[in-house]
């Protein structure tokens, strides 16, 4: 699960006082549960999902994932949680062009030192699940925005994490894909059990989540975590 409490967030801008982008934060979404963020362009959505994957330090607040504090984290304890806990779906999907799509997906278990046989398995056993099992030999460039954001969110749970955080993932795509993405989070979500974090404009789109998490002007004005699934 996810706990945030009293989180902060001041950007070194300008003047010394610098931008003040969130305020004592408190949120907490339990275990297996996908909560939406919603809040206008600008609201600090991106901000709280970078301090949720220690890209950037609070300034105050503390955050536990998964019951670990890792407010203090430095740098390789990050990485390492990281890897073992946490994926990332981001708008711009951020594939390797370089790479084929089974390329693209297998990065964190070579990062992670599992064997080439066992990395080919569950490479297709995951991509199998998001439906490109015939696609592994095709590059980025070669498939359709919805191809290549089932890509990232299959190299986002190739290592298992307890926790998506998942950044306007159908933010390029069209309404058909947008729909078809949704239904696989959701569908993953409710197979492998894991906790959704996802920003996200659409209205309908939150309606289907467990909670709502509105952010407005660096606050939480709403929480609604009462929600029929
Ligand atoms: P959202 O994702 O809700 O659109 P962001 O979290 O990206 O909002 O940004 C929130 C605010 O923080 C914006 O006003 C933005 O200009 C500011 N901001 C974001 N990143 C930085 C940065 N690296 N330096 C200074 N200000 C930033
Ligand atoms: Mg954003």
């Amino acid at each position: 699960m996810i706990q945030v409490s009293d989180l902060s967030h001041t950007f070194p801008v300008g003047n010394n006082t610098g931008f003040t982008v969130l305020n004592n934060i408190n949120f907490e979404i339990e275990q297996g549960k996908i909560a939406a963020i919603m809040g206008k362009s600008g609201s600090g959505k991106s901000t709280l999902l970078n301090l949720l994957s220690g890209y950037l330090k609070p300034r105050t607040g503390r955050i536990v994932l998964n019951d670990k504090d890792v407010t203090g984290f430095n740098e390789n304890e990050w990485a390492k949680f990281r890897l073992n806990n946490l994926g990332f779906v981001f708008q711009s999907y951020q594939l390797i062009s370089s790479m084929t799509v089974f390329e693209n997906v297998q990065m964190p278990l070579m990062v992670k030192g599992i064997s080439p046989g066992r990395r080919t398995e569950l490479v297709f056993e995951m991509l199998e699940k998001v439906g490109l099992y015939s696609h592994t030999e095709f590059y980025p460039d070669q498939l359709s925005g919805g191809q290549q954001q089932r890509t990232s969110v299959a190299r986002a749970l190739i290592n298992n994490p307890e926790i998506l955080l998942a950044d306007e993932p159908t933010g390029s795509l069209d309404s058909y894909n947008e729909k078809l993405l949704l239904e696989l989070i959701y569908q993953l979500n409710d197979e492998l059990g894991i906790t959704v974090l996802l920003v996200t404009h659409d209205k309908e789109v939150a309606e289907k989540s467990h909670e709502i998490i509105r952010v407005k002007d660096g606050h939480i004005i709403e929480q609604d975590d009462d929600r029929d699934f």
